[in-house]
């Protein structure tokens, strides 16, 4: 008998070993790659958004989200950036969601436009206008393609759709939302220049302010991660159990941020990382790895492109350590 419970002991712990191994390396491998890039110092804050130029330099933080609900986090990960373009791809799933997806093409592009996120010329150069639902232009477009009652309902649109990624409540960085209203000069350029154009679809100064608002929201990395993991899940959020966005919407959604997640750095990402990723000028990065996790990093210096220095090495490192290259 006690040699019976001894077999089936050895049989059950073979058969869980595997498992528990690849937990234990996740939060090793997260604290490594922490560890790792904690002390690159390259980038700067963006000051263009003067409360983005005033965030601690140093925070740093990185998290792991599987597909089916583990998390696994290091450094600074309670800390709150605002969500700033990565809100983009995210919103562009609320925006299919209720138009299909043939009318992201027809009404906003899905091309890359290989310049900056706040380009003017991109607007000037390509006859879609605004290009990519990932650059501001594109992301003013689909704001104002959402459609509601009005002007509060669709931001209760915009904000519960985010939270229905993240799992949880969130809210708007008052000090953030203040300082981009202040200074969005720019955006309510792009905005004006789309309406000219007959590419935006509402209101423009109401369009303007949703928008900036959605770029303003809270989150940590870990909730970055999770809503990563949401689109790696096939659209049903793995913590809460909720299905966010139909499935057949998914392969579309990422091939959006795989051809301008990071902007005009979006093709040298794709070629050295291999995943489908969004960033923000707020320092968070998010990528896909389908059917397997989500990957988050954050850190507020940014390069030329607007791109997270120390979010990107840790992303492409851990994409390199599990093997995640999708084209592999
Ligand atoms: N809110 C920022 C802007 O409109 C978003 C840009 C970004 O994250 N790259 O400029």
């Amino acid at each position: 008998m006690n040699q019976l419970r001894i077999l089936v002991v050895f049989v059950v712990s073979i058969i869980c070993l595997p498992a528990q191994a690849a937990e234990i390396d996740l939060q090793k491998l997260v604290n490594e790659v922490h560890a790792q890039f904690a002390n690159e110092n390259s980038g700067k804050n963006p000051d263009y958004i003067p409360a983005l130029a005033a965030v601690d330099s140093k925070l740093f933080a990185v998290s792991i989200v599987t597909a089916d609900g583990k998390s696994y986090s290091a450094g600074d990960i309670k800390h709150e950036l605002s969500i700033q373009s990565v809100s983009k791809a995210f919103n562009l799933s609320a925006v299919m969601q209720q138009h299909g997806e043939t009318a992201i093409v027809e009404k906003i592009g899905v091309n890359a436009t290989g310049l900056p996120f706040s380009s003017i010329m991109a607007i000037e150069l390509n006859e879609e206008r605004s290009v990519n639902p990932l650059v501001n232009a594109g992301a003013i477009a689909q704001v104002s393609l959402l459609e509601a009652k009005n002007a509060n309902k669709k931001w209760q649109m915009i904000e519960s759709n985010l939270e229905l990624f993240a799992g949880r409540d969130l809210s708007v960085m008052k000090d953030i939302y203040k300082s981009e209203t202040d200074t969005n000069t720019k955006n309510q350029a792009i905005a004006r220049l789309l309406a000219n154009y007959g590419r935006l679809y509402d209101d423009i100064e109401e369009s303007v302010d949703l928008y900036t608002r959605m770029c303003s929201v809270g989150v940590n990395t870990h909730d970055l991660a999770v809503m990563g993991a949401t689109y790696a899940n096939s659209g049903k959020n793995p913590v809460t159990g909720k299905t966010v966005v139909e499935a057949k919407y998914v392969p579309k959604l990422l091939a959006v941020m795989a051809t301008a997640g990071l902007y005009d750095d979006s093709g040298l990402w794709l070629y050295k990382v291999g995943l489908p990723a969004k960033s923000g000028v707020g320092g968070g990065i998010v990528a896909v790895v389908p059917g397997k996790y989500g990957i988050a990093a954050f850190s507020p210096p940014v390069d030329a492109a607007g791109n997270s220095v120390r979010a990107q090495l840790a992303i492409e490192e851990i994409a390199k350590r599990l093997n995640a290259n999708v084209f592999q």
